[in-house]
């Protein structure tokens, strides 16, 4: 069953978004509110919370995430430049929407540690 949080909204086309890729278990879109001239947001269709709340049998949508991330990098012309992918996991981590998110930053140069 859906929740009821921003993204899950998003899937179900209850919210606009501008979709870079979908299938049937991963959906990716830009970020609202870019921190990067690529900002993409990866999200397994079905809800999950944080990765705090994944079980031992979502390791292979877990993977499969990274994975499409890999791929919409690439295919936004990445590969060359790198770039960051960011899970922000639990509120003192800095999520603010509860449905399991990655987020692919890349465009600019990225420093590490991050600010
Ligand atoms: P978090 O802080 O949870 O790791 O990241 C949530 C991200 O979702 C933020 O970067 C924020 O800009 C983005 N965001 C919040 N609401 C929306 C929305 O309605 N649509 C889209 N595309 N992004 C959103």
């Amino acid at each position: 069953m859906a929740a009821d949080d921003i993204f899950c909204k998003i899937v179900a086309a209850e919210l606009p978004s501008t979709k870079v890729y979908e299938d049937d278990d991963v959906l990716a879109f830009r970020d609202l509110h870019p921190a990067a001239p690529t900002h993409i947001l990866v999200i397994p269709k079905e809800h999950l919370t944080s990765l705090w709340e994944a079980k031992e049998d979502q390791a292979q949508l877990l993977g499969t995430l990274m994975l499409r991330a890999r791929d919409v990098a690439r295919e936004q012309g990445l590969e060359e430049d790198g770039f960051r992918l960011v899970i922000n996991n639990g509120a003192g981590a800095g999520q603010t929407v509860f449905h399991l998110h990655l987020h692919i930053i890349g465009g600019r140069s990225l420093a590490w540690p991050p600010g």
